[in-house]
């Protein structure tokens, strides 16, 4: 530990993501400026070496410069954290990683403090820091990414679950019937209707319905179809009006178990709001308990892609107080 150094306040954190395409990190102060930040291509291997050395040599590399300064370790992942063992128990998109003690080879190799964190749950601490949930003590955070994650923060506190992997809503069944498989092994589940991936997905089964539709000449990607929508495409709005209903009915599930202030939306699809927010209000609006659904404020996330970088630093800085 090298606190001793300089009071918190003036220390930095080492945030790392970890995704499944990317590995992003970042030094953060206990004021959520963003000091340093780097991007690359998250390492692929069977190996979780790799993975270690690219962290490891980014944070060493700052340690030069700044090493001073920086406090602690915190590292997301995007999958299940058992915090007991401090490992990586479920990883879909990292495998290698799984029951690899990270935790400890990073604390070893960096000789400070490492937390391990699940990405959802970070970027929900992100948005409740400094983001749309400002303020709030009950937020829930569903990121809708390649996959859909979620985070429920309970009276101010991430709430993690007896096995680390609460929030877990895009893996909550929306639709038993669709007969689409998910990789998770379930059937129907919210993931498979409320993500990039989804949107991907749905426009290419549409595509023959609407001839018309200028998707039919461009590769797709969920970007093309936000532009595509913006402009009236008719395939387009029927695959958002889509996404917004399964969207509002995993929403309106979750109002009635978690009861938050807020909900944040974050996420590459956020792009499309304005073409499946009513669609997703629609169904919040029937399906949850009425007198809750309209207290419940729906809402675009504000801390865009670093909301789980700065969440995580968060996170570390309060347990670095706790051991104070
Ligand atoms: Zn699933």
């Amino acid at each position: 530990m090298r606190q001793e150094s300089g009071p918190v306040d003036q220390s930095l954190v080492f945030a790392a993501d970890v995704g499944g395409t990317y590995l992003r990190v970042a030094l953060v102060d206990e004021s959520g400026k963003i000091h340093q930040q780097l991007k690359q291509r998250t390492p692929k291997g069977e190996s979780p070496d790799c993975v270690v050395n690219a962290l490891a040599s980014a944070a060493e590399h700052w340690s030069r410069e700044d090493g001073r300064r920086i406090v602690a370790a915190s590292i997301m992942v995007p999958g299940a954290v058992d915090n007991e063992n401090a490992v990586v128990v479920q990883a879909p998109n990292l495998p290698s990683l799984i029951n690899f003690p990270l935790k400890a080879v990073l604390e070893k190799r960096l000789g400070l403090p490492v937390l391990l964190e699940n990405d959802a749950n970070a970027a929900a601490v992100g948005e409740m820091w400094l983001g749309a949930a400002r303020g709030c003590r009950d937020v829930v955070s569903v990121t809708l990414g390649t996959g859909v994650g979620g985070g429920v923060i309970l009276d101010g506190e991430l709430w993690r679950g007896a096995h680390g992997s609460a929030g877990e809503i895009g893996h909550t069944t929306v639709d038993p019937f669709a007969g689409l498989k998910c990789k998770c092994g379930n059937t129907g589940c919210l993931e498979l209707f409320a993500s990039a991936t989804a949107i991907v997905r749905m426009t290419r089964e549409e595509l023959p319905r609407f001839p018309q539709s200028n998707l039919n000449r461009e590769e797709l990607t969920a970007e093309r179809v936000y532009d595509a929508g913006r402009d009236g495409d008719e395939l387009a709005l029927s695959v958002f009006k889509t996404f917004g209903t399964y969207l509002g009915i995993g929403l309106a599930n979750l109002i009635n178990i978690v009861d938050p202030e807020i909900i944040v939306i974050a996420g590459g699809a956020v792009n499309g709001w304005d073409l499946f927010a009513r669609y997703m209000q629609q169904e919040v609006d029937e399906r949850a308990v009425r007198s809750t659904a309209a207290q419940v404020r729906i809402a675009a996330a504000e801390c865009g892609d670093n909301a789980g970088l700065l969440g995580a630093a968060r996170l570390a800085f309060d347990d670095l107080r706790s051991r104070i």
